[in-house]
């Protein structure tokens, strides 16, 4: 096995836990529900932290305003603004940045990350990890058919840090999309797959959407790229 030089991650339940960015975008359409359609702000958080623990996915704010007997489906694209365009109150997970520390004495730190780019970058400053990496890539600054699985995200990383694909290795959450591209340029990948993530539970969906590693923990995740290492 090659000498490993760059550890890239992913964001999304990958550096911190992707629900708490979900009850903060609840709480910002709360706040707002409140102020534009007299919804008082507790019970209108409750109903939106419900649907979602309740496992609802889809429709969710057509589905929050019915709840309130609210007949205006013309509401959802702004609450929906509100959602995307809200600064967030999020925090990396807590072992997260004795791992960057210890990481980057030996490696090169890299980031690949989906979603709109505001987003994506808001919630970037909220968790204030910047310092700790060497490159940070938001594949929707290279267009929308450019979000994971395809490969242009980790190339334009890997360019970025002057890093051949072999000698690198993703870390992500979600087998739909985390390993497929990453696996076609040649690097490791690691699924770090926490029990309570959003995506912990889908199955690959083909052979070339397997990672190389699985780690159920970031200790795991560390011991993982030691693995790789050998
Ligand atoms: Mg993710």
């Amino acid at each position: 096995m090659t000498k490993l030089q760059a550890i890239i991650f992913d964001l999304d339940d990958t550096l911190y836990s992707e629900r708490d960015y979900v009850l903060s975008g609840f709480q910002a359409v709360a706040d707002w529900a409140a102020i534009n359609l007299g919804i008082e702000a507790v019970k209108g958080y409750a109903t939106l932290a419900n649907l979602y623990f309740e496992g609802v996915r889809n429709n969710t704010f057509d589905r929050w305003l019915t709840l309130h007997a609210i007949d205006r489906s013309d509401l959802v694209p702004t609450l929906l603004d509100v959602y995307r365009q809200h600064i967030p109150k999020i925090e990396p997970f807590p072992e997260i940045v004795e791992i960057l520390k210890t990481l980057a004495g030996s490696y090169q730190i890299g980031l690949v990350s989906d979603g709109y780019l505001a987003v994506q970058q808001r919630k970037w400053t909220a968790l204030g990890l910047d310092a700790f990496f060497d490159a940070v890539v938001f594949s929707d600054s290279l267009g929308r058919e450019n979000w994971k699985p395809s490969t242009a995200p980790f190339k334009l990383v890997l360019e970025q840090l002057n890093i051949l694909p072999e000698f690198s290795v993703y870390i992500g959450d979600n087998p739909r999309k985390d390993f497929l591209g990453a696996r076609q340029l040649g690097m490791q990948t690691i699924w770090f797959k926490r029990a309570m993530a959003e995506y912990g539970t889908l199955e690959p969906p083909g052979a070339n959407y397997h990672p190389h590693l699985i780690a159920e923990s970031l200790l795991q995740v560390l011991s993982s790229i030691d693995r790789l290492n050998l």
